[in-house]
């Protein structure tokens, strides 16, 4: 595992256009990819020199996609080497966001609402790097959480009239 630190904080903005389900996407992107059961696979981690599958998918019921290396690598790692971003593991909220109040009844945008959003995700964030500054390991539901706080603020500038860039 060598890794450029920044790597793994690399921010991946791209368009939400591809709605193929969280674990669709991840699968297509994997190499050797070895079905283990139900909602179980097994792949090639792309994020280390991966001889023998030991990357786990999971696929969970509510279609979050759970990403374990048995070498160690974490879920930022495995998904900036597929190109893809932590928000890729979950299913896209940002449709209903984005074609919610589209339309001419379209109310207006709420920046109260959407700050308020940002601000809590901001602490999240914090305190999850907070934890990193101390050394401790993120477990996957803390990788997870981040993940939400970025789909969450990109959700709320694609409300807000979407990115320029
Ligand atoms: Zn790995």
């Amino acid at each position: 595992m060598t890794h450029d630190k920044n790597t793994r904080f690399r921010k991946a903005y791209r368009p939400a256009a591809d709605n193929r389900a969280p674990v669709d996407k991840v699968l297509a992107a994997l190499d050797k990819v070895k079905s283990t059961g139900p909602g179980k696979w097994l792949a090639l981690c792309p994020a280390h020199d991966d001889k023998r599958p030991s990357l786990s998918v999971r696929e969970t019921e509510d279609h979050r996609v759970l990403l374990k290396c048995w070498a160690g690598c974490g879920a930022a790692e495995i998904v900036n080497a597929l190109r893809l971003s932590l928000a890729d593991l979950f299913p896209g909220d940002r449709r209903s966001l984005t074609e919610h109040g589209t339309g001419p009844l379209r109310k207006p945008f709420d920046y109260r609402d959407a700050l308020t959003g940002i601000s809590t995700e901001a602490i999240t964030v914090r305190f999850i790097a907070g934890a990193l500054a101390r050394g401790e390991t993120l477990d996957d539901s803390a990788v997870n959480r981040l993940a939400v706080a970025e789909q969450r603020i990109s959700d709320a500038l694609s409300a807000a009239g979407g990115a320029k860039c």
